[in-house]
């Protein structure tokens, strides 16, 4: 992509917020704050982003045994929470009551190479699932753009990656198990218990706990991502060929800066010579951007027209789990709606056009990705072709009041939430965007008539 030549007034933008380097004196290393665990009380437990924390009664429960896991939840009395990786931003995960994890039950329990199925112990990270299934010749079809989340925690919040030829990753679900609120082991599919397999596929851990999941899979494949940095009403306008074209593709966009991060992928063939270079954004930079526009709000525009500017255009070949994910560590809060497709444009342009218009103090970039159409119950691509939108927020700003400025926007054109991620919508509106969301409450309150699995954020979500 060719680079903008350095203008005197460009280079009037640039010394701008080199004003405000002052700001940043004292700003240490340990000031740009990364993804840890870091001054948080034994015994509790927080998300990745920082903003949800809770103390659980007995500390974390990690049952090393389906029958284990199985006997604390038949014993608890009051509400229990499975946890993945903590990746989720919204409150679906905390109880001050019992919250286990699976992390003790990970691994590859059999796979079928005709088929190419595998069935996977549910808290297998993703990052140990792709070279594992590598090893058997299979693939994931696609992936989120970060790999650190178990498999129960991304199916169960309908986690995604890029590309319209591709589904949400539920969608390769052929068989579940699942440990009930009075400890009964499920073995569902679409041939057993197929309501129940159907409303278990997107559950937010509200049906009971996975165990293990058994997904259809593509033989292993190389990618090649290409990523630069273009002016941001080109790259949406150019979108639309890309969607056609790439396996993959998606762009950042800097709104106030005009600049687009974009990544193009496609599938190559395993002649292809193995090629890994660095990841373009640096994450301490990213962090001390993120610290500058926050201290000082008036840079926001000048940092994101530079940051286009010193991003290195890269390609990457390699394996598909190394090519899909990337490294975040500056905590941040999001929120994700999906649009139908053909809104996509409209509605971005009118969340990019908030955000500069009201001076909304933001530096993080937008995120504009497609997803395939799909007919799982909770999916919120269901029924249509999707773009996903999303809005991020440095983790120590205020991310609701961002929130709130672009929510409705989002409602206008009739937009969906991303289960795992910040949205302010409750069980009665919900309601109205998901065909099965009464097939899904029946089957939610046979398997847990007690609410065993709903904290309070659960409960507003499902109960009307
Ligand atoms: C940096 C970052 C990048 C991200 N990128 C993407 C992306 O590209 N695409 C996308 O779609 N999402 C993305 N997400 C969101 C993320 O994929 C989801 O929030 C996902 O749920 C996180 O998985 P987890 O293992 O951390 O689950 P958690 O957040 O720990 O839990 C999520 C839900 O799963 C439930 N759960 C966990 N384990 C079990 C179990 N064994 N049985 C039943 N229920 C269980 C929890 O109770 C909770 O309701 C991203 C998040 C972050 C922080």
């Amino acid at each position: 992509m060719p680079r903008p030549t350095l203008t005197r007034r460009r280079l009037l933008r640039t010394a701008l917020p080199l004003a405000a380097v002052p700001l940043l004196q004292g700003c240490g290393d340990d000031d740009i704050d990364m993804a840890d665990d870091d001054g948080v009380p034994e015994g509790e437990w927080q998300n990745w982003a920082k903003s949800v924390r809770c103390n659980p009664r007995n500390g974390l429960q990690l049952p090393e045994t389906v029958d284990e896991l199985a006997g604390i939840v038949a014993k608890a009395k009051g509400p229990v929470r499975a946890v993945g990786a903590g990746h989720s931003f919204a409150a679906v995960v905390p109880t001050d009551d019992t919250l286990l994890s699976i992390e003790a039950l990970t691994g590859i329990v059999r796979h079928d190479p005709k088929e190419l199925t595998a069935t996977i112990r549910a808290g297998t990270r993703l990052f140990l699932l792709g070279p594992q299934l590598a090893e058997l010749g299979q693939g994931l079809p696609a992936q989120p753009d970060v790999d650190l989340q178990s498999l129960a925690g991304a199916l169960s919040t309908c986690s995604h990656g890029a590309g319209a030829q591709h589904r949400c990753m539920p969608h390769t679900i052929q068989g579940l198990q699942l440990v009930t609120a009075d400890g009964r082991v499920l073995d569902l599919s679409p041939t057993q218990q197929p309501q129940l397999f159907e409303a278990a596929r997107v559950s937010l851990g509200t049906l009971g706990v996975l165990t293990e999941v058994t997904l259809r899979n593509r033989t292993k494949y190389l990618l090649k991502e290409s990523t630069f940095v273009m002016p941001l009403d080109q790259a949406l306008a150019q979108f639309a060929t890309w969607q056609r074209q790439d396996r993959h593709s998606e762009f950042f966009a800097f709104p106030r800066g005009n600049t687009a991060y974009c990544k193009r992928m496609s599938e190559v063939s395993a002649e292809t010579p193995l090629t890994i270079v660095a990841p373009a954004l640096e994450e301490k930079e990213l962090g001390q951007a993120a610290e500058l526009a926050m201290r000082a709000p008036w840079t926001i525009a000048a940092l994101q027209r530079i940051a286009g500017w010193f991003v290195p255009d890269t390609v990457r070949i390699g394996a598909s789990y190394h090519i899909f994910p990337t490294v975040r560590q500056v905590p941040f809060n999001e929120m994700e709606y999906a649009v139908a497709a053909e809104h996509g444009p409209a509605c971005f342009r009118e969340v990019v056009a908030a955000i500069c218009d009201q001076n909304l103090p933001v530096f993080f970039p937008l995120e504009y990705r497609h997803v395939g159409a799909d007919d799982l119950w909770l999916s919120p691509y269901h029924g249509r072709e999707s773009v996903t939108i999303s809005v991020h927020q440095y983790h120590k700003q205020d991310h609701a009041a961002l929130f709130r400025a672009v929510e409705p926007i989002f409602w206008k054109y009739d937009g969906r939430p991303h289960w795992g991620k910040w949205h302010s919508l409750t069980a009665a509106r919900l309601a109205n965007h998901y065909p099965h969301w009464g097939d899904f409450q029946r089957a939610r309150k046979e398997l847990d008539p007690a609410g065993k699995f709903l904290n309070p954020y659960l409960k507003s979500l499902f109960e009307v």
